[in-house]
């Protein structure tokens, strides 16, 4: 058997051989306390997620540290994360398992499967997962009474095969991501929703991804939340429903706080986001590519340079004070980091 390099493998396509993985019950959840060997879920063919899309999921990372640490690895703000995937577990109606199960299922995993985390670029990106395990055809309109929580990791390498490359953006101004009311929660049927938008425009322009601009108010892509930012000023949409609220974006409010930005969370509207394109540099937030720069905006058919197309400083100055947090580097004044032994 030939080992999979993530380095030259697609993003998320290698796993960690080790998972974890509970059911609700009458009295709570059940969960053996360990990781288990990663083996196929067995599921009746009446499973209400497999009818009724009652899922949702997290994405978040453990980042190898330096040389000499205690630690092996440290996983990237785990609280944020159990909170918004115990939000999104409690939106499509399922129970909802205790942030301390979810803690203690996502640290095991991480822990069985951190010797294959790969040098920084690379991370192990963790994927906790919850499925409407009832069996019941009939609960179209119904939540299904029972989870099934599991958490599975990845060895991923570089997002950014061979450097950093500046992404093109459709600017669409008429189709939703999603919508308005599931927009924040991580849930499978947003991102199947987005895919046909999203196919359409990268045949149609070649573009990388959409930036979805509704009715003009300029949100998010189909995976990562949007900034504009200057030498003095950033800029992000503020928060509601309508779409998800990245913990990569908190982090990056907050460093760019700490470093003296003015921060501004308000409505971008589509004119403004087109002027800025003459000045300002725009960048994406996720945990998968952490920060990624964006070098070109399309809109009805024209093209808008952002500056001179390039990652600007200011994108890469942020970029480097969140992953040196992640990786060991700079203090975690903010105790961002869980260290795993
Ligand atoms: C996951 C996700 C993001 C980024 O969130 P992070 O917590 O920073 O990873 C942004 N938009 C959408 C639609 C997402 O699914």
């Amino acid at each position: 058997m030939t080992v999979k390099d993530p380095f030259n493998a697609p993003f998320g396509t290698i796993f960690g051989d080790h998972f974890t993985v509970a059911d609700s019950n009458a009295d709570g959840f059940s969960y053996i306390g360990k990781a288990e060997p990663i083996r196929n879920l067995e599921l009746h063919p009446a499973t209400h997620v497999l009818h009724y899309s009652s899922t949702c999921f997290e994405g978040l990372k453990a980042h190898r540290q330096p040389e000499g640490s205690d630690a092996r690895v440290a996983i990237f703000r785990i609280d944020d994360h159990i909170e918004r995937f115990r939000n999104s577990i409690k939106m499509i109606g399922l129970p909802v398992p205790s942030a301390e199960l979810v803690h203690d299922m996502i640290c095991h995993c991480v822990q069985a499967t951190a010797d294959v985390t790969p040098p920084s670029p690379g991370s192990l990106y963790i994927r906790p997962t919850a499925i409407g395990s009832e069996h019941n055809i009939g609960a179209a309109a119904y939540p299904s009474s029972a989870t099934k929580v599991f958490v599975i990791t990845s060895p991923v390498g570089d997002y950014f095969k061979g450097g950093i490359r500046p992404l093109s953006l459709l600017v669409e101004t008429q189709a939703m991501r999603t919508a308005p009311h599931f927009g924040s929660i991580k849930s499978g049927a947003n991102y199947v929703m987005a895919m046909g938008p999203t196919l359409e425009a990268k045949a149609k322009y070649g573009v990388d991804q959409i930036l979805f601009a509704t009715g003009g108010d300029t949100t998010e892509t189909g995976a990562t939340n949007f900034f504009i930012v200057t030498d003095d000023t950033i800029v992000t949409r503020n928060l509601d429903q309508t779409f998800l609220h990245g913990v990569t974006r908190r982090s990056i409010l907050q460093l760019a706080k700490d470093t003296g930005y003015k921060v501004e969370e308000r409505p971008i509207m589509v004119e403004e986001l087109l002027e800025a394109t003459k000045s300002a540099e725009m960048f994406l937030t996720g945990t998968a590519a952490a920060i990624a720069p964006v070098g070109e905006l399309v809109h009805k058919g024209d093209k808008y340079q952002v500056r001179d197309g390039q990652p600007g400083p200011n994108t890469l100055k942020l970029r480097q004070l969140l992953v040196d947090i992640q990786t060991g580097v700079a203090e975690d004044v903010h105790g961002w980091t869980t260290p795993i032994l």
